[in-house]
């Protein structure tokens, strides 16, 4: 599913080059679910742009679904990222003025879903992680975790094949962190690859495998008892 071969990328500052992924390779199969850690500055957020198609690489080739993703153009990105991927961020991005439903819609507006379909998908995608008596509600009225899954439902409603999640939990308390990570367990469940940034061991223990990013190497990849359990 997501295959990187040697994937190296730097930014630049003026006339300087920082190099961030310096040989990244990794492999996920299909229906996996793997968290990436890594001390802050690591390349964890790169590498995750990387893999969800919102930035480029440098060097390397990254294959996704079997097709080589090079050289894309901006629309070619949107329309994979539009058909085969979910994203949710730590600062959840959700629209203030719209209520919890209108944000989850908001992918079929761009597909130009007619607004009765995305109506009716919206409250399923809400009733899906438990908001169903929040949708008319605004951003600012719902907790962070509520935030969060708002995000998520968003993330859901085009039906990705991939969810890539920035630090989900980083802005949340433990408990609510705890949730909002079995809600992932529970989408990975259904089928849909997660690939999930955190720093917290709690989390990553519940993933089937923990990829560690250190000044932008792989230094250790770690199959958790999780994944032992879920194969006998
Ligand atoms: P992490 O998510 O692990 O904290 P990042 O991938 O965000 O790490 O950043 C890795 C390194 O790249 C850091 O040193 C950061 O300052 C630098 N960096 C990240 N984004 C940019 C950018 N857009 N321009 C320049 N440097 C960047
Ligand atoms: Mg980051």
């Amino acid at each position: 599913m997501i295959r990187l071969n040697q994937i190296e990328k730097s930014y630049h500052i003026g006339n300087n080059e920082f190099k961030v992924l310096k040989g990244i390779n990794v492999h996920i199969k299909p229906g996996e679910f793997v968290s990436i850690m890594g001390s802050s500055g690591s390349g964890k957020s790169t590498l995750l742009n990387v893999l969800g198609l919102l930035d480029n690489y440098d060097r390397g080739e990254y294959h996704l679904n079997g097709l080589l993703m090079k050289n894309l153009s901006q629309a070619q990105a949107a329309q994979l990222r539009n058909k085969f991927l979910g994203f949710v961020f730590q600062s959840f991005n959700l629209l203030s003025f719209k209520n919890a439903a209108e944000n989850v819609a908001l992918p079929l507006y761009y597909q130009k879903v007619s607004r009765k379909d995305r109506n009716k998908l919206a409250h399923e995608y809400l009733d899906k992680v438990g908001l169903l008596d929040w949708e008319h509600h605004l951003p600012s009225e719902l907790s962070g975790g509520q935030k969060q899954r708002v995000a998520i439902a968003r993330a859901l409603i085009a039906k990705p094949k991939v969810i890539f999640a920035d630090e989900p939990t980083g802005a949340l308390d433990s408990t609510t962190s705890m949730e909002v990570v079995q809600l992932f367990k529970d989408i990975n469940k259904q089928g849909i690859t997660v690939v999930l940034v955190t720093h917290e061991d709690d989390i990553s223990k519940m993933t089937d495998r923990i990829i560690r990013l250190h000044d932008g190497v792989i230094v250790s990849e770690t199959e958790t008892v999780k994944s032992l359990t879920n194969n006998l």
